[in-house]
């Protein structure tokens, strides 16, 4: 017994330098976690392909091929000289092998690693190469392929080898693919029979869900492909499954714990304001509001965040919510980032509240001391309902009667201390209902993870009449063909943003970039028959306010800027968007500026213009900003493309264990179960004492599962 926890050096074949190698490349300390290392591809040997019959679109191919030479490339495609014992590895830039097969010869290419391929890629040798076809002067190439030897009768039965993540210096020491199965095989075949189950034998029956040492046994050495998906399914649900079970029973024990305070009521002014609309609600405007007043009857605080595109009509579901509040004999506030946002916001509230009798106050960093004096006692004597305005309504001398519903709108630009305060302003101590809204789309396979404790809303449908942005890419050689298109764009009377990347640590540089622009479009747009304003980060706020505001004002034609436009401004005018170094920005923020185009009637473009050298990654994400305007896919394609661990912000930081074999990329649909289950199971035993989920809550003792307090995100 106990063989799992034996240290990996005493496995058959291992020894103590293995050992500290495996310990130290791959984190592998004991005979389990060897067992928890699973292969991240197969080879199935019954679908090599020929060379013949390489095409260029298809996503990877895997041919089975003999060495036929080897070329080392220095700088500028001279051939670094092989001949003789010296090598100057130093002086190769690029390595090239030439291999065949029955039907023809392809090309490798490697730019990294070169000294190690070289020297194992002998001439004669034959092994497998995988990976992504592409076209080169006619001839079809794999760059940085994965290299793997054929192994004959090996000990899989079946068709399937798995291929084990490595490194460079594993490999060196002798722990081929072929030792690593052979390691796999002698772990299993000691500890299989150890291995206890983890999930609840009702939760495997119920989801038919395979055995755990089954999903080992065939993730390592998989009888047939209907093998290998059983054991990849149960053990990608596990783990998301545990990892959701973890984050939701902190929220559970949470929320039971919280007074929250019920809201029963629909009152007069939530069916005043709705019946006074123009059009429908959305159907998804009217799901989630349907979860929000759900939220605030159920007696917990509420803690949600809302997503929804730039114009899918959040605004209205705040006003909505908070009407829902206001109802119920409670305040309400909405706290926006900047002031231009919250005076915008004012503006629109003050319209749907029309037919309403809650009185609207707009408190920001520049309101004058007599009308703060005024929003003060309105708001301690409870005549003011709803609350707009800047981080200036948490200051500790703003006091309100009965906070009931905080809605803070764009929540990545508060800190938490700010939200915190916001907490502290309930009535007597208790927590106001807080809705965080955000227009920067997170998949919601991330969202479910990294905000696992808050409940999550999506408004994934556009209000309908919205046009559609058409988006188009160029090289700066488009440029007099695309100032010929603003010209005839300004003749009908409408403007153009004209943006430039701004990035912190080439702020210089940026800036000047941004003046060149600048004077370009001056000389291209002179005076007086044009008028170009200009707004960057760096000038005072009043000269910044002055361009901005004639922008918006219809006083110029084109507005010079870096992304400071992003949030804010909202000019219905303005049907062209023209972004320069468009290969600079994120995504996200593409399509955040993207969408201050488009309000208005008029058919509304955005150029993107890129450098010439733009990388193969950058130009992929471009022509996705093309092709979709939809803000989740462009963030589901982007986390595809980058990884979840590479998305901006607290998400970066926010995942709160690694994942083992599930990808947030790639498994949202068993993310989505599991989290659903994770949710029935916990609605049955919050605190998972039922002998039925004993061994849940065994495994929710491990480490891995001590995460922090997310709860403190909002
Ligand atoms: P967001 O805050 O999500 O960017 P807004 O709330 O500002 O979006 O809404 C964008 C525009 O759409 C506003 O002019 C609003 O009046 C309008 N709108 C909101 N909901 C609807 C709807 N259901 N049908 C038509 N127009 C709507
Ligand atoms: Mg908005």
């Amino acid at each position: 017994m106990g063989e799992l926890q034996s240290e990996i050096k005493y496995l058959k074949g291992v020894g103590p330098k293995r050992a500290e190698l495996l310990q130290k490349e791959l984190g592998i300390a004991t005979i389990g976690d060897l067992i928890r290392l699973y292969p991240f591809r197969y080879i199935d040997r019954s679908s090599i392909q020929n060379i013949a019959s390489v095409r260029q679109d298809v996503a990877s191919i895997q041919i089975q091929a003999r060495v036929v030479s080897r070329t080392l490339y220095g700088p500028a495609g001279s051939i670094v000289k092989t001949d003789g014992e010296k090598i100057h590895f130093n002086a190769a830039k690029r390595l090239s092998v030439i291999v065949e097969d029955q039907t023809g010869r392809m090309e490798m290419v490697f730019f990294k690693g070169i000294r190690w391929n070289y020297e194992r890629l002998a001439p004669g040798l034959t092994f497998i190469f995988f990976g992504k076809p592409s076209e080169f002067n006619g001839r079809y190439n794999i760059v940085h392929p994965e290299v793997d030897v054929p192994q004959e009768g090996n000990m899989s039965q079946g068709a399937l080898t798995g291929v084990y993540p490595s490194t460079e210096r594993l490999k060196t020491a002798g722990i081929t693919g072929k030792v690593m199965c052979k390691m796999q095989s002698a772990a299993l075949a000691l500890c299989l029979p150890e291995i206890t189950e983890t999930l609840p034998d009702y939760v495997m029956g119920e989801l038919g869900l395979c055995g755990l040492q089954y999903a080992l046994k065939n993730i390592h050495f998989p009888s047939d492909t209907y093998a290998l998906q059983k054991a990849t399914r149960r053990l990608k649900f596990e783990e998301l499954f545990l990892l959701q079970l973890s984050l939701l029973k902190q929220k559970y024990i949470r929320s039971r714990g919280d007074n929250g305070i019920v809201m029963p009521k629909v009152g007069p002014d939530f069916n005043a304001c709705y019946n006074s609309l123009p059009y429908k609600l959305t159907g998804a405007q009217q799901r989630v509001i349907k979860e929000i007043r759900e939220d605030l009857m159920s007696g917990h605080q509420m803690n949600r965040l809302l997503q929804g595109d730039v114009g899918s009509g959040k605004t209205l579901v705040a006003v909505l919510s908070c009407l829902l509040a206001t109802g119920n004999g409670y305040q309400t506030c909405i706290m926006a980032p900047t002031e231009v946002l919250a005076q915008q916001h004012y503006s629109n509230i003050c319209k749907y509240l029309a037919n309403t009798s809650v009185k609207c106050a707009l408190l920001t960093g520049s309101t004058g001391t007599k009308d703060r004096r005024e929003i003060h006692s309105g708001l301690e004597d409870g005549s003011i309902g709803l609350l707009v305005g800047t981080h200036a309504l948490i200051e500790d001398n703003v006091i309100f009667k009965n906070l009931g519903l905080a809605v803070i709108d764009e929540q990545h630009r508060f800190g938490v201390d700010q939200r915190a305060k916001l907490w502290s302003k309930g009535p007597g101590g208790i927590p106001p209902h807080v809705l965080v809204m955000t227009a920067t789309p997170i998949p919601r396979t991330l969202a479910m993870t990294v905000y696992g404790d808050l409940d999550v809303s999506v408004i994934d449908e556009m209000p309908p009449g919205r046009k559609p942005v058409r988006t188009t890419l160029h090289t700066p050689a488009k440029m007099p063909a695309v100032y010929n298109f603003m010209r005839s764009e300004i003749a009908k009377g409408r403007q153009v943003f004209v943006v430039y990347p701004m990035i912190f640590e080439n702020e210089k540089l940026d800036l000047s970039n941004l003046e060149r622009g600048y004077e370009d479009i001056m000389k291209e747009f002179p005076l007086p028959q044009y008028k170009t304003a200009m707004v960057h980060g760096q000038q005072a706020n009043d000269v910044k306010n002055f361009n901005m505001d004639a922008f918006a004002a219809g006083r110029a034609d084109i507005l010079v800027s870096t992304t400071v436009i992003e949030v804010g401004v909202d000019v219905p005018n303005a049907s062209v968007m023209v972004i320069m170094s468009a290969e600079r920005f994120g995504l996200s923020q593409l399509h955040q500026l993207r969408g201050r185009v488009g309000r208005g009637a008029a058919d509304s473009h955005c150029i993107l213009i890129r450098d010439l050298k733009t990388s193969k990654e950058s130009l992929q994400r471009l022509e996705l900003m093309c092709r979709t305007e939809n803000g989740f896919e462009i963030a589901e394609e982007d986390m595809k493309m980058r990884g979840p661990g590479d998305l901006e912000g607290t998400m970066q930081s926010g995942l709160p264990i690694s994942l083992n074999i599930a990808s947030l990329a790639k498994d949202g649909l068993i993310l989505g179960e599991a989290r659903a289950y994770a949710q029935k199971v916990l609605k049955a035993d919050p605190s998972l004492t039922d002998p039925r989920n004993a061994r849940l809550a065994a495994e929710l003792r491990k480490e891995k599962y001590r995460v922090q307090d997310y709860s403190k995100i909002s």
